[in-house]
């Protein structure tokens, strides 16, 4: 589903990801762990061309680097980003309405709002509530009831797990699997190695900007360099 060869991001002189090569296949979840700074977040941004990168991404055989932003979320690729980048004056299912945007079958919309408040019932209590004044386990819950409004394929997420307690990490990492048996596509960055490797079927392992490992989740769990840099053995 996705292709990426040699993808190459700088700022300015500083090069964030040196030609990194990665697959994603359709229905697959595969994650993408390092530590801070490792480039993660670049590689993401790259994909959903907010950055400007060099190398091939295609998706489905086609080049992503001719696409604008709104013509990868009509093709089915969605990001919900580090941060969440939610709009908090606006209501919880303003917002939700926000990521349909794109979308021209409007008599489904309504469905798939039933379906992310199925996903997430904390979100149905509050949709009228403005979504800065949600916690922050709920504007992540909000950024990817969003993201799952536009119908994606291709779901690329960054850091879920960011900033919130063990309990809320918990449900968001239930619900991320719950979205992936309905065989959505996902690609997870993540710095809780141990979640990500534990939830994905595949994994690459990005340090200082290369990818330095790559291979079912599963053995990489137990792989000792892994669980000496990753999981704190
Ligand atoms: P984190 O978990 O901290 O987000 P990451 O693995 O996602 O880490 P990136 O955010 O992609 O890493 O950063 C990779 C490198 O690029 C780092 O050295 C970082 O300092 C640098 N970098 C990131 N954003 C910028 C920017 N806007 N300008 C300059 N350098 C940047």
């Amino acid at each position: 589903m996705l292709e990426v060869r040699g993808l190459n991001v700088s700022y300015g002189g500083i090069r964030a990801v040196k030609g990194i090569d990665l697959d994603v296949a359709e229905g697959e979840m595969v994650c993408l762990i390092g530590a801070n700074g490792a480039g993660k977040t670049s590689t993401l941004k790259a994909l959903a061309r907010l950055l400007p990168a060099t190398g091939t991404m295609s998706y489905r055989g086609q080049s992503l680097s001719e696409w604008q932003v709104h013509e990868l979320v009509s093709n089915g690729i969605a990001l919900v980003p580090e941060g969440r980048g939610i709009f908090s004056r606006l209501a919880v299912e303003e917002n939700l309405l926000m990521g349909a945007y794109s979308r021209k079958d409007r008599p489904l919309i309504q469905q798939d709002m039933e379906h992310v408040y199925h996903l997430f019932p904390r979100l149905y209590e509050r949709k009228k509530q403005q979504a800065g004044t949600l916690s922050g386990g709920e504007q992540q819950m909000l950024a990817i009831g969003r993201a799952m409004m536009s119908r994606p394929k291709l779901l690329l997420l960054d850091e879920p797990s960011m900033g919130l307690a063990p309990l809320m990490v918990q449900k968001i990492f239930e619900t991320i699997l719950s979205i992936a048996s309905t065989g959505v596509t996902i690609l997870l960055v993540e710095q809780n190695a141990k979640l990500a490797l534990e939830i994905s079927d595949r994994a690459y392992v990005l340090e200082g900007g290369l990818l330095t490992l790559s291979g079912e989740a599963g053995k990489l769990i137990k792989d000792p360099r892994v669980r000496h840099a990753y999981l704190g053995e």
